[in-house]
């Protein structure tokens, strides 16, 4: 059984050092647990917060601990009356090829191993925060202006496919200009702008016309500097990540803005909101399920998956995740099928 370890907590970005390989035999299940065989991991941008022992709204993983994260597995062996050998189950094994569940938690997928991924996706933690975040606190309404950065990825490539559902404009904000062109072609946003470009302030702005009525906020940062000035009148920010913050070890140099934001948002009388998606909403996971997949039955939403070979390529990818080197909802393949 193979799994990986947190070895030591990164000071700044993580890297080859942060995990290590380690090797134990394949545990054997007691009666009332189930030996689950991982197929597919998640890996998410939360994940830096745990390999962290700074305070957080949870608990650091522990140096030698295996990391935590979702995972699609394949019931291997079952001694629990809820289970039976050969099913797919979504859960949190972590990282590891194999684990023992005591049912606690696990939620039964279909047969289609082939669509069983998308549970840790569009159907799963990253689409139910874009769901949530952008209709509960964003509010958008039809002819609003919605924004959102990291937008090819999990999260944003969803908030903006939403937000043009409800009759908003959406405007991207993603690295580059390959995943820039598929955010407009593909997902069919209005716009998107490549927050590396030099001149990314003022191209954000040509972009918004009307102002930013809704800033769906996953990254902070510099974009989140060019966002300030252009939000609107009763805007709307859902707080959903900082990903540019995740690997800082001091607060950005100066000068001091935060008496720019606060001013912001009394002037504008701006809702600002952050929120973590199964603490504040688990109970809607329903909801959103069941829209979401009507969405993806009517090829109304569309998603995109990057998906890395091999347990032992996580780290890498992990790291990867944080410098946006992924394209799509990250997910590592395990097991062949
Ligand atoms: P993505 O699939 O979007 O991958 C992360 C992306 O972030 C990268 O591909 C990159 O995109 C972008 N990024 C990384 N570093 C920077 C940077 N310095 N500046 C700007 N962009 C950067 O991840 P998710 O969709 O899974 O997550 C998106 C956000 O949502 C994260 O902040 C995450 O923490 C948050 N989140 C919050 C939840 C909650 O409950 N509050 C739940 C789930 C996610 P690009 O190359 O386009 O810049």
């Amino acid at each position: 059984n193979r799994s990986i370890v947190l070895q030591q907590r990164p000071h700044g970005a993580p890297d080859a050092d942060t995990f290590r390989l380690a090797e134990s035999p394949v545990p054997v299940p007691q009666e009332g647990q189930v030996l689950l065989r991982t197929l597919m991991l998640s890996l998410d941008p939360y994940m830096r917060g745990r390999i962290s022992d700074a305070k957080s709204y949870a608990e650091p993983v522990a140096i030698g601990a295996v990391m935590v994260g979702g995972t699609v597995s394949r019931v291997e062996a079952s001694r629990h009356p809820g289970f039976e050998a050969g099913q797919l189950v979504l859960g949190y094994s972590g990282w590891q090829d194999y684990a023992l569940s005591d049912g606690t938690g696990l939620n039964k997928l279909g047969d289609d191993v082939g669509l069983a991924s998308r549970a840790l996706g569009v159907l799963g933690m990253p689409g139910f925060t874009a769901y949530m975040g952008l209709l509960d606190i964003g509010q958008p309404q039809a002819g609003d202006t919605v924004v959102v950065a990291a937008a090819s990825g999990a999260v944003g490539s969803l908030v903006g496919q939403i937000a043009r559902l409800k009759g908003a404009r959406a405007v991207g904000i993603a690295g580059g200009a390959d995943k820039c062109r598929y955010v407009v072609d593909e997902l069919g946003f209005d716009a998107c702008i490549d927050h590396r470009a030099p001149d990314f302030p003022q191209q954000l702005a040509a972009a918004c016309p009307a102002g930013i009525d809704v800033y769906f906020e996953n990254v902070g940062g510099a974009v989140f500097d060019a966002v300030l000035p252009l939000l609107n009148a009763k805007a709307r920010v859902p707080v959903c990540g900082l990903i540019a913050d995740y690997n800082a070890t001091a607060l950005p140099p100066g000068p001091d803005r935060l008496g720019l934001l606060a001013r912001t948002i009394l002037t504008k009388r701006i809702k600002m909101q952050g929120f973590i998606i199964f603490d504040d909403y688990g109970p809607r996971y329903g909801e959103f399920l069941a829209q979401m997949s009507e969405w993806l039955k009517d090829g109304k939403i569309k998603f995109r998956e990057d998906v890395v070979d091999g347990l032992e390529h996580a780290p890498q990818a992990f790291v990867g995740l944080l410098q946006g080197k992924n394209f799509g909802k990250l997910v590592v393949r395990v097991a062949p099928n």
